[in-house]
C-alpha cells in the first residue's frame, strides 16, 4: 500500500471531460484506471452537461461537422487557432456559462482538477480563481503534436504533452517553461498489459475466421473518415488478388455508417460493429490498421505494435499526428481509395515484410506507462501544495 493511503484519505481529483469523439474519454478512463487505489476520481463535463444551448451541442455536432464540412470546421479552427483569439471568445461567452459552471464546480470541489479537453481549461480556471479556489489544475493535452491553443493556459498548474512539439506550443502560448512536462498520451490499461493470446485466438474470441489476416478500420469514436469508399476499394480489389484478409469495421457512434456498411454486400468478409468498449482485442487481432490520424488510436496500436494506414484527418488538430507516424516508419499516409487499395494487397501478399517493419517500428515509438506517470505527477503536485 502507498504513503499516500497509509497517512491520510485518499484524495479527491474531478477528471473535465466531454464526449466530442472518443479520445477525451478514454483519456479519462486512463488516468481513472492509473488513479484508483490512490485516489477518488469522478468525472465532469462543463461543457456538454453544464452550459446552455447551443454550446452543449458542440460534442454532439463535432462528428458530423468533421466529417460532412471539414473544410469549414478547418476555417473555424484556423480563426481561433492563436492564444489571443480563443481567449477573446471565451471571454465573450464567458458571461453566458460562468454562473452554471461556478455551481458545477461548486458542487464538485476536489482536491485537485485534471482537465482532459481543450474547451474546458481556461473558462474553469478562470472560474476557480474567482472562487478562490486553491485547487490545483492539471491540463493532460491530448493532441500530442499539433495541439490547439485552446489547451494552454498560462495560469494551468502543470501541463503535460506529449512531445517536444508540444512542449513549444505551451511555451509559446505563455505556459511557464517549469509547469510543462513531456510524458506522453494517457492509454488504457489494456493497451499495456502483456497479451495472452495469439492472434488467431482473439480472433477466433472476436467471432472472426482465426486463420486469415485481419484489417481493421476505425474513424475514433465519432466514426469519422470516408471508411465506406474505402472499404469498398480495398474489398474490391482483394477479391481478386492472391492476397486474403478479412475486413472489420467499427463505425464507433456513427450509426448511419454502420447501418450503410451493413446494408452493402461485400465480396470479402467483412464485419461492422458500432462502439467497443474492447478495443485492444480488436487491435490487437489486426494485423493493420486502416485509421483517421486520431492520437488516442494511433498512440494504442503504437503499443499493440499494429501498423497504420492513415487515410484521413481532422484539419488542425491531427494534422501533425500524420507526420509522427511517417517520420519514425511505424505507418503511411494516403488518402487515395484506390492507392490505399493497392498498398493493403501489397502488403498483405505472402512473404512480404513491411507489415512487420512498420510493426516493429510502432512497438519502438510506444508509451504505454503514460497514464501511469501522469498520475504519478499530479499527486506529486498535490502534495507539494499540502506541505506548502
Ligand atoms: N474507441 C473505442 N471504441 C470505439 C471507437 C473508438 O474505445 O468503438 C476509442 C479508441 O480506442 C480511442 C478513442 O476512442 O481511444 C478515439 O480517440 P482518437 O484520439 O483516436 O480519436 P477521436 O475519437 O478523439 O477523434
Amino acid at each position: 500500500m502507498s504513503q499516500e493511503t497509509l497517512d491520510s484519505p485518499p484524495p479527491r481529483i474531478c477528471i473535465l471531460t466531454a464526449d466530442s469523439g472518443g479520445g477525451h474519454r478514454a483519456a479519462t478512463r486512463s488516468l481513472t484506471e492509473a488513479l484508483t487505489g490512490r485516489a477518488r476520481v469522478s468525472a465532469l463535463s462543463l461543457l456538454d452537461d453544464h452550459t446552455p444551448f447551443p454550446i452543449n451541442t458542440l460534442s454532439e455536432v463535432y462528428g458530423p461537422s468533421v466529417n460532412f464540412a471539414p473544410n469549414v470546421y478547418h476555417i473555424l479552427y484556423q480563426a481561433i487557432a492563436s492564444r489571443r483569439r480563443i481567449v477573446a471568445l471565451e471571454r465573450a461567452a464567458y458571461p453566458l456559462v460562468h454562473r452554471r459552471i461556478a455551481k458545477a464546480l461548486a458542487d464538485e470541489q476536489p482536491d485537485l482538477w485534471i482537465s482532459v479537453h481543450p474547451l474546458q481549461v481556461d473558462v474553469p480556471i478562470w472560474n476557480l480563481r474567482q472562487m478562490g479556489s486553491r485547487a490545483p489544475f492539471v491540463t493532460v493535452v491530448t493532441d500530442p503534436v499539433t495541439p490547439h491553443p485552446a489547451w494552454f493556459c498560462p495560469d494551468t498548474d502543470l501541463c503535460v504533452v506529449a512531445t517536444e512539439a508540444a512542449r513549444e506550443v505551451a511555451l509559446a502560448c505563455g505556459v511557464p517553461p517549469q509547469r510543462v512536462q513531456v510524458i506522453g498520451l494517457p492509454i488504457r490499461r489494456a493497451f499495456e498489459e502483456p497479451r495472452t493470446e495469439t492472434k488467431a485466438e482473439t480472433r477466433s474470441r472476436l467471432g472472426l475466421a482465426p486463420d486469415c489476416p485481419l484489417v481493421l478500420m476505425t474513424g475514433g469514436g465519432a466514426g469519422i473518415g470516408r471508411m465506406l469508399p474505402i472499404a469498398r476499394a480495398v474489398t474490391a480489389r482483394l477479391a481478386h488478388s492472391a492476397a486474403r484478409a478479412q475486413i472489420v469495421i467499427i463505425a464507433g457512434r456513427n450509426q448511419t455508417l454502420l447501418e450503410q456498411v451493413r446494408s452493402q454486400r461485400w465480396p470479402i468478409p467483412l464485419t461492422a460493429v458500432g462502439y467497443v468498449e474492447n478495443m485492444a482485442d480488436w487491435l490487437a487481432a489486426a494485423n493493420l490498421l486502416i485509421s483517421k490520424a486520431g492520437p488516442g488510436t494511433l498512440a494504442e496500436a503504437a503499443c499493440l505494435g499494429i501498423p497504420v494506414l492513415i487515410t484521413d484527418y481532422v484539419p488542425g488538430q491531427e494534422a501533425g499526428n500524420i507526420a509522427w507516424v511517417e517520420q519514425h516508419g511505424a505507418g503511411v499516409y494516403e488518402a487515395d481509395p484506390g492507392r490505399i487499395a493497392a498498398l493493403v494487397e501489397e502488403w498483405l501478399q505472402p512473404g512480404h515484410t513491411a507489415l512487420a517493419a512498420m510493426a516493429a517500428q510502432a512497438r519502438a515509438i510506444a508509451r504505454p506507462q503514460a497514464a501511469a506517470k501522469i498520475a504519478d505527477a499530479a499527486l506529486a503536485l498535490l502534495r507539494e501544495r499540502t506541505v506548502a
